[in-house]
């Protein structure tokens, strides 16, 4: 019997343990073993469960049969839930770990608190202006011509923020379908540095394209990779214009080792402040930015990169980002040839 039970227990997915007679641990399987080292078969229950939230329901079920459940901190801030229910004589202790889905649970919590936080920025600004508007600069022309100007970019960055939101949850749906229209990122590359040409006059930025002539067209989604060229290219000159110059590449096809095969290169590279290394790995995170007054000053949404980011994640491309303060930035896509 004690043999079918560690079987049993063993063949379980979940960390289990059972406690029987005499409130002695029966069994118990090895994912257990693995959240409680010191339990042991044959040892009392409360040498091994030192969680007193743990001890509490698994000492209701022996003493009144009473099923019971709580949460509890495993190895290394990992979140568990217990679980305990009687089973004849003995009862069982089940554990799943919970951390993934409290990690998912904790990023959409702070995902919708930042997008409340971005909107009410504009909005109270907006609110505020409105009411002046009514009041005291009713009949000051000046004045209200000042402020209609500045409603309008606050509304201006409330849309592109909605925009960008809208843009960020169509590339989520769609990003386990790898796109396959043929895409010719030369011809890309022209209209989008034609379309930003004007913002990059406005901001004193010459952008040059290195490119060669001729380039085999790419499986893609033309729409989406304009979208990251576009938010490549507004950063770089945004933030990249103490510059002067920004350089918009293209290169391939050749064999690219992360790739497992033959890639394009397309890459944007400014000569401005560039970024601190310890920021490069969060870059792409939602809402992520190294200088939020910059970023608001110049119309950003935080949103860009992560968008940027999920685009090229479907087109199972990758993204590389190299800069160093004082020697400007250079942001890589590579993207699969075939
Ligand atoms: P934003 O809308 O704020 O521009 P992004 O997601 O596009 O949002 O970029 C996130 C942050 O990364 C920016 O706020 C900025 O701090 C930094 N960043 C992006 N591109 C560059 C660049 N070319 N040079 C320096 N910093 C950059």
């Amino acid at each position: 019997m004690t043999q079918d039970l560690d079987a049993f227990v063993a063949a379980l997915p979940m960390a289990i343990l059972v406690i029987g007679q005499g409130d002695r641990i029966l069994a118990l399987n090895a994912s257990a073993q693995a959240l409680l080292p010191v339990a042991s078969v044959g040892s009392h229950y409360v040498t091994a469960l030192r969680q007193p939230a743990v001890l509490e329901v698994v000492d209701l079920a022996l003493r009144r049969g009473q099923a019971g459940q709580t949460g509890f901190t495993g190895p290394g801030d990992s979140q568990w839930r217990a679980t305990v229910r009687r089973a004849g004589q003995n009862v069982v202790l089940t554990c799943e770990d919970m951390t993934a889905q409290e990690d998912a649970e904790r990023v959409r919590r702070d995902f919708i608190a930042n997008v409340s936080h971005e909107m009410r920025t504009p909005l109270t600004a907006l609110i505020g202006f409105i009411e002046t508007l009514q009041g005291p600069a009713r009949d000051d022309p000046v004045a209200r011509d000042r402020f209609l100007t500045i409603m309008a970019a606050e509304a201006g960055r409330m849309g592109r923020l909605v925009e960008d939101l809208l843009s960020l949850r169509q590339v989520e749906d769609q990003e386990r379908v790898r796109p396959t229209g043929p895409v010719n990122l030369g011809a890309l590359v022209d209209s989008v540095v034609r379309t930003l040409g004007p913002m990059a006059e406005r901001a004193g930025v010459r952008v040059l394209v290195e490119r060669p002539a001729v380039l085999p067209d790419i499986p893609g989604d033309a729409g989406q990779l304009q979208q990251v060229l576009t938010n490549l290219l507004d950063n770089a000159i945004k933030y990249g214009a103490a510059g002067g110059q920004v350089t918009v590449g293209l290169a391939g096809p050749a064999d690219e080792p992360d790739l497992q095969g033959p890639g394009l290169r397309l890459w944007v590279a400014d000569q401005g402040d560039g970024i601190a290394t310890h920021h490069l790995g969060r870059l792409t995170e939602r809402f992520y930015r190294i200088d939020t007054h910059r970023s608001r000053a110049v119309g950003g949404t935080g949103l860009g990169l992560a968008i940027v980011k999920h685009i090229v994640t479907r087109h199972r491309g990758r993204l590389r980002i190299d800069s160093a303060p004082g020697r400007g930035s250079r942001f890589t896509v590579i993207l699969p040839a075939s």
